[in-house]
């Protein structure tokens, strides 16, 4: 493994470990308290367990792409476009870390989606 795969590595690995931390803070939000409260402090605890859903259903998205990207990086093919095999920029995977395709597809995927 050369030295720019091992950093991706680390920075994946890092960034993964972050992630799982936040998943664990999330989730010990607490929940809405039918009991006692009035309609004001129950809306707000609501509002409060939608976002954290949200940003867990986010947080877990991301760690499912830094998970993709890791074995990417064991499998010797990170940093080489999904799509068409070509080799991603080192700006770009600077920048985006768990990226998997390189401009020119992630522009045709995009206009693909639209
Ligand atoms: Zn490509």
């Amino acid at each position: 493994m050369d030295n720019s795969k091992r950093r991706a590595k680390l920075l994946l690995e890092a960034e993964l470990a972050a992630i799982g931390e936040r998943l664990q803070a999330e989730a010990r939000v607490p929940s809405a308290s039918l009991a006692g409260g009035d309609f004001l402090d129950l809306a707000q605890g609501l509002e409060q367990q939608e976002l954290a859903r949200l940003s867990a259903s986010r947080l877990s998205e991301r760690a499912k792409r830094l998970q993709i990207a890791l074995s990417r990086v064991s499998d010797g093919e990170y940093g080489i476009c999904a799509e068409c095999g070509a080799s991603i920029a080192s700006a770009r995977l600077g920048a985006i870390p768990d990226v998997t395709t390189c401009v020119a597809c992630q522009e045709r995927l995009e206009r693909a989606a639209h």
